[in-house]
Parts: structure tokens; sequence; C-alpha cells
């Protein structure tokens, strides 16, 4: 299980990305915390939720699986 944080810096493509804790690009500000998962899926599923007009990615480092841009 991890705690992840949605990146509320939007990335230069228009993307919100989502981090896991131990990923170097964590947001340590102006992140919005999603929770503790087991798996970045439910994470970015949640953060589709809470952020319904974002554009919601995975990390590439940490989220590979859920990277889809
Ligand atoms: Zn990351």
């Amino acid at each position: 299980m991890a705690s992840y944080r949605l990146n509320l810096n939007q990335q230069s493509n228009g993307d919100y990305e989502v981090h896991k804790d131990d990923c170097r690009y964590y947001p340590a500000q102006n992140y919005d915390y999603l929770g503790v998962f087991s798996a970045c899926a439910p994470a970015v599923t949640e953060a589709k939720r809470k952020h319904p007009t974002k554009k919601i990615n995975g990390c590439v480092h940490c989220a590979t699986s859920c990277h889809t841009s």
C-alpha cells in the first residue's frame, strides 16, 4: 500500500499527474492528497472523481502502468 497525491501543477501537455509516495516527483506542495491505495489505478480513478474537469494521468516514473500519454 502507498499514499498517492495529485500534483495540482499542470504539466506542459495539459495533464495532471498522480504520484506514489516513493516517487522523486511526489509533490511537496500544491497537491491534493488522494489516499492510500494498493495500486495506481484506483488512485487515478479517485483523482478523476475528485477532479472531473482535469485531465488526469499517472506519472511515467512511479505509475508506469497508469501512464497513458
Ligand atoms: Zn511519480
